[in-house]
């Protein structure tokens, strides 16, 4: 092999601090990557991959060009990757051998802060978690982007601090390099990139912001996450805010499969916000108010005296409509102050987002205004200190223009007034060029020319312009041939000359100084990042509550009541987002009533019914009022739930993946071994993925171990009928059934949840609305008659039973080949290992331990084999 060269020497001697970021490596205007950087790149962007050098020494290659790299870097980012932009850091031209390089910054997932990046409706976290030898996990979270600082001290139990990780929008997590395998897999299976930090002593930078946490734990955790982002980032944290402890103990628990399966801030099966219950409650008007929400419903509070605080404030938003529809014009004109605090400490803030914060805090003192006519103790505690950041806003007002540029380096920002110097070179600037237009007139005078022009680029700066025929007339040696075009020549003289340079100089001092004086200004910013963080909590918590009182009055909500002896009464309740998938009107209100004396329901009824509709409206409902909103119902009253599980049957489970049995009995266990009479618990056809009698023996299990040990309030859904004997020996178990009505042979569902239980389950009807062969579903009509009859076991439908009821012209499987029909041995074989492989996995079929759906998914299958 030949010798490498240099450059690709430079290239792997950085890479290999790199390892597990692509490797951006500035090449002129490209960025290329190499080797396997390149074949990975070139299959994630979709891009060509090429090659670098000849034969036996090429290695694999591709590029981006500079100018669109953010495009690329932007997909990169979104499928969890880091990327490492290394640039050359002197001028290729003086250069001695290769141009010397070094990586300028480190893309991450989690430090990204490019708008384009970001979803501006929801954080952007980095943690850092940490196993520690005593079984507890500190775990510490920054959002890089607004500086809010969020740090806990959890159980290694997996699902403990899973949950925290998994509901709170962290893109990236930095561990030790010694972490243990079993932790890394977790994080891996939130589909969340990882990094490494080992050192975890306090910089002297973030002391202040972690004095106040008692924990040395969390300490070491924080430090481990801001030593990382100071040694990627290389920049100003200043707008980092304190660590704020979040104990999971204070508020509702719900973890990760639930929020799944509730469908909380995504769908299950689409993985977007539509359709969720983010997506519903969403009425905010700014990002800040969109980010809170999202926030606030993954951690629905337990305390009910902030509970009723946030209550109180949706009525009076529902009681003022004037002051809401004011102060949601307002919001509309409040740009997202916490990341623009962001961009400040970061220094990549420009002029016209200064100029939108000015416009932002213009708007404070009508929204505090309003706040304070609602007359409400909370909202009024609220805003009591709030600092309105007045000398800011005088600062802007007298410094920006109220247009300025987006580039600070070109001028066009500082308003005249501000500063002396700058306004003597922009009288400068201003005067030349009206000596300049004065010019025209004079040499149009001089020469006679009555077409000759003044004019200006940016080559060959001001010139004098003559037409070809004119050029005879201009007065010998005055004029100095500058440019030639077709039809013209440009000149200039001494005296334009020597005002160019004037105006040249002013130009550029005035750019300078206009740079300087921004970063002047932006500097001053910096000392306003609390009290603007401060204000950035009060707007966003009064844009969630305006947003929960205008969907509350468009959608009939109610105010609900928590009750002390654990009580859940619901009148006329609904599943607020099935309710808006159907058409209006259409949604059956149900009750439900549970107390002391009844702590679990078992749902039955027919598939389709609405029975996972009825139980996931109780969650949703209770999950709404510890978040601070109104509930659709005509009544409601509930308790402070501490935990809600929603365990879904393994046939049920729509996620990919995940449907296997043992997921489900691991979930099951999970919520079992948590629960506290406090809890919500949520079973929707358990026992599903196995056998009958299997699946009922342990749905029998589990709802008496619920009500006998544990007491939490528990919605039980099957399709095991038998199981609705139970109520005669559990006391606190209650049957209900979700009623469907038959008329002229077809089922009506009619979606009302009633006392009792269904009488039978409708299975076969479904079939038959799932287009199934209605051969197949006459069969099993008949199946279901002899089970019902009270047999046990129906003779199975033999081949030579259907043989004798073929029709003539149907070629049967087993009879003589009549004469007139040729086949060819091929399909001879065919036909008659087919026939072979259909009786013998009849012969297998375990008949008795078949529910009537699967003996008729059985049936189907194997018809469709025999089939042509
Ligand atoms: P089950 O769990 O009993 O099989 P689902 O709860 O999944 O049934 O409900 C099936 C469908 O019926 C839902 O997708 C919804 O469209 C409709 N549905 C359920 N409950 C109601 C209701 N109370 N009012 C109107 N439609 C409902
Ligand atoms: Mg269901």
């Amino acid at each position: 092999m030949a010798k490498e060269t240099p450059m690709m020497k430079q290239y792997k001697q950085i890479k290999a601090e790199h390892q597990d970021a692509f490797l951006f490596f500035r090449l002129g205007d490209f960025y290329e990557l190499f080797l396997e950087d390149a074949v990975k790149a070139a299959q994630e962007l979709e891009i060509t991959l090429t090659k670098r050098g000849q034969g036996e020494d090429s290695i694999p290659m591709c590029g981006v060009p500079y100018h669109s790299a953010e495009h690329y870097i932007t997909q990169l980012i979104a499928k969890g990757y880091k990327i490492a932009i290394c640039e050359q850091v002197e001028d290729p031209r003086t250069a001695k051998g290769v141009v010397k390089r070094e990586v300028v910054q480190l893309i991450t997932p989690g430090t990204v802060m490019d708008g384009k990046m970001i979803d501006e409706k929801e954080n952007n976290f980095i943690g850092a978690v940490h196993d520690f030898e005593d079984g507890t996990v500190a775990l510490a979270r920054i959002d890089l982007t607004t500086g809010e600082s969020v740090a806990s001290l959890l159980t290694d139990d997996p699902k403990d601090w899973t949950r925290e990780l998994a509901g709170t929008s962290v893109k990236e997590v930095v561990v030790c390099r010694e972490a243990p395998e079993r932790i890394l897999e977790e994080i891996k299976k939130l589909g969340i990139t990882v990094s490494y930090e080992d050192n975890t002593g306090v910089d002297q930078a973030f002391h202040s912001l972690c004095r106040h946490v008692q924990q040395d734990k969390i300490i070491q955790t924080y430090a481990r996450l801001t030593n990382y982002l100071s040694s990627t980032q290389r920049r100003s944290l200043d707008h980092l805010q304190a660590v704020e402890i979040f104990n999971p103990n204070n508020h509702m628990q719900i973890d990760v499969f639930s929020k799944r399966n509730l469908e909380l801030t995504e769908t299950i099966r689409e993985k977007t916000k539509k359709g969720s219950l983010l997506w519903l409650l969403d009425k905010t008007v700014t990002a800040m108010g969109g980010r809170l929400l999202k926030r606030w419903i993954e951690q629905p509070l337990l305390e009910k005296d902030s509970i009723k605080e946030r209550h109180s404030l949706v009525s009076s938003w529902l009681e003022n409509f004037f002051a809401r529809e004011d102060v949601r014009d307002k919001l509309k004109e409040v740009y997202d102050l916490e990341r623009l605090c962001g961009k400040v400490a970061y220094g990549n803030v420009n002029a016209r987002e200064l100029v939108q914060l000015k416009r932002s805090l213009l708007q404070v003192p009508g929204i505090i205004e309003i706040i304070s006519s609602l007359n409400n103790e909370y909202a009024s505690k609220q805003i009591e200190s709030v600092d309105m950041c007045s000398p800011l806003v005088d600062l802007l007002e007298k410094s920006l223009v109220d247009e300025p540029p987006i580039s600070i380096k070109e001028g066009g920002m500082i308003k005249d007034g501000y500063h002396e110097q700058l306004d003597e070179y922009k009288h400068a600037s201003r005067n030349g060029k009206e000596w300049i237009s004065s010019l025209e007139k004079k040499e149009k005078e001089r020469t006679g020319i009555k077409s000759l022009k003044i004019g200006y680029n940016k080559v060959f700066g001001y010139y004098i312009e003559v037409t070809k025929a004119n050029i005879p007339y201009l007065e010998e040696g005055l004029y100095e041939r500058k440019q030639t075009l077709t039809n013209a020549e440009r000149f200039i003289t001494p005296e334009l000359k020597e005002k160019e340079a004037l105006i040249l100089e002013a130009t550029e001092n005035i750019e300078q100084l206009e740079y300087d004086l921004f970063l002047d200004i932006r500097e001053r910013v910096k000392d306003y990042l609390a009290p603007l963080q401060q204000l950035a909590k009060i707007i966003s918590e009064i844009d969630v509550l305006q947003g929960f009182a205008v969907l509350s009055e468009e959608q009939n909500y109610v105010m609900p009541a928590f009750s002390e002896n654990r009580k859940v009464v619901i009148r006329e309740g609904r599943h607020p987002v099935v309710e808006q998938m159907i058409e209006r009107g259409e949604y059956v209100a149900n009750d439900v009533t549970m107390d002391k004396e009844c702590e679990m329901l078992l749902i039955t009824g027919p598939n389709m019914a609405g029975k996972s509709t009825y139980m996931r409206q109780l969650a949703l409902l209770s999950i709404m009022a510890q978040v601070g909103c109104y509930v659709p119902a005509a009544k409601a009253e509930l308790p402070l739930f501490d935990q809600v599980f929603t365990r879904i049957g393994a046939a049920d489970d729509l996620a990919a993946g995940q449907s296997t049995f043992m997921v489900e009995m691991l979930e099951t266990h999970h919520a079992l071994s948590k629960a506290t009479e406090n809890s919500l618990i949520l079973l929707d056809e358990i026992g599903r993925g196995t056998s009958t009698y299997d699946g009922m023996a342990l749905a029998q299990a589990i709802i008496e171990h619920i009500h006998n040990n544990i007491g939490a309030k528990t919605l039980f859904s099957t399709h095991y009928h038998e199981l609705t004997a139970l109520d005669q020996n559990l006391p606190r178990m209650k049957n209900v059934h979700v009623s469907a009505m038959e008329e002229d042979g077809e089922v009506v569902f009619l979606h009302k949840v009633i006392p009792g239980q269904a009488d039978r389950s409708y299975g076969i009807y479904v079939a038959k609305l799932a287009s199934l062969p209605d051969s197949v579903i006459e069969r099993a009509e008949v199946i279901l008659k002899e089970l019902e009859g009270g047999q046990s076991f129906v003779k199975t439908r033999s081949l030579e039973d259907n043989e004798k009821e073929a029709s003539p012209q149907q070629l049967s499987l087993f009879q003589e080949e009549p004469a007139a029909l040729k086949h060819t041995k091929a399909s001879e074989e065919k036909a008659s290992s087919q026939a072979k492989g259909v009786l013998s996995e009849l012969k297998k079929a375990d008949v008795l331990n078949m529910s009537p759906i699967q003996a008729l998914q059985t049936l189907y299958d194997l018809q469709q084999k025999i089939k042509d």
